[in-house]
């Protein structure tokens, strides 16, 4: 029994996520104190109970601590099972956090999935469907497993009611790791604002706001088509499509932050990306490290990757990896960027 407290470095639900993917991965169990510690609400909020379940679900786990508010959990994996499953938060809870939760252990499962989730699509401290969708699926369909994304309906706070569907095929074989510390050359870059049910006025400003910061023609800024009855809510996104990889930067609008607002945030963050070289933003660089890691582990070769910053996140996801996996990360900071090398604790040593 893998014994972990909840309350290290960022302190998060990611410490939770990252254990139940990686116990459903490597079948090793784990007992998990302290959850959340470091937010103001600790504990097991609804999301989070619904990444439990989800995970239990998939591999039939035993499970004690499975309830709402608890801070301390228990989880025997069985044998992953893929087949067709429904997760539904309940509330405007991330939903696409439930899937990254199972997505790993359904990569490497011995058939497809496939999976309808429900509860936000678009909720600030989580990826949104398009970073998945445009960011986070197409690297992992060049570890070997593929996934197709649907976005059935937006979901935003606090409506929620957003509806994704995924197909998940895994790998033929074992997963293939790669370098990835470079982007490539610069193909395309595009803004799009989701407003449903708020004055158009709102896309407008933001876009026109966003453009100029930017730089970007009237042709790069759009805005998406949504269903009123998929608001109130409001995601700035800006999509920057390279050879090797693509980016997605997002800005959430919310009463009292005014449009210029949540553009000038949304122009900071791509500004960060684009004075450096590096390959990852901040976001995919912490979450790029599980399936990279499940690569390197199942082929015994290392890979490595550069990134714009190294977040809590990340550092902490490292950690929780290394207790799962006997593999050793080491990291490097450089002028405007850093470099990740992922490899077998044996050639670290
Ligand atoms: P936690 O705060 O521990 O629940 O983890 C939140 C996760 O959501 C981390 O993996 C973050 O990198 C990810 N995340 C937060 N905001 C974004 C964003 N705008 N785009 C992509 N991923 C995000």
């Amino acid at each position: 029994m893998i014994e972990i407290d909840g309350s290290v470095g960022e302190g998060g639900g990611q410490i939770l996520r990252t254990s139940l993917a990686l116990s459903m991965c490597t079948g090793q169990p784990f007992a998990l104190t302290r959850i959340r510690a470091g937010r103001a609400k600790p504990g097991l909020m609804r999301q989070h109970l619904t990444c439990v379940n989800a995970a239990a679900e998939v591999c039939g786990a035993q499970v004690q601590g499975s309830e709402l508010n608890s801070q301390s959990l228990t989880f025997k994996p069985g044998p992953v099972q893929a087949g067709h499953y429904a997760f539904s938060v309940g509330t405007a809870g991330s939903c696409t956090l439930v899937l990254q939760t199972v997505w790993p252990a359904l990569m490497m499962a011995d058939a497809p999935s496939h999976l309808k989730l429900g509860g936000g699509t678009h909720n600030p401290m989580a990826p949104p469907f398009h970073f998945l969708e445009r960011s986070y699926a197409p690297l992992l369909r060049k570890l070997g497993a593929n996934a197709d994304l649907v976005l059935r309906r937006l979901g935003f706070y606090p409506a929620g009611g957003g509806e994704i569907e995924v197909t998940i095929s895994p790998a033929k074989g074992q997963l293939q790791p790669f370098d990835l510390n470079d982007r490539g050359a610069k193909l395309e870059s595009y803004a799009e604002c989701f407003a449903p049910a708020l004055p158009r006025s709102v896309a407008r400003r933001e876009l026109e706001q966003l453009g100029t910061g930017l730089g970007w023609s009237h042709g790069q800024l759009r805005e998406a088509a949504c269903r009123q009855n998929e608001g109130p809510g409001n995601a700035l996104l800006a999509t920057l499509v390279y050879e090797h990889l693509s980016e997605v930067f997002t800005a959430f609008g919310e009463k009292g932050v005014s449009a210029e607002q949540v553009a000038r945030q949304l122009i900071r963050e791509v500004r960060d990306y684009q004075i450096s070289t590096a390959a990852l933003g901040p976001h995919l660089a912490d979450q790029w490290a599980l399936p990279l890691a499940l690569a390197v582990w199942q082929r015994g070769s290392a890979a490595s990757y550069t990134c714009t910053a190294l977040t809590p996140h990340a550092k902490t996801n490292f950690e929780m990896i290394e207790r799962f996996l006997p593999l050793k990360f080491t990291t490097a900071s450089h002028e405007r960027h850093w470099t990740v090398l992922v490899q077998p604790a044996a050639l670290g040593a």
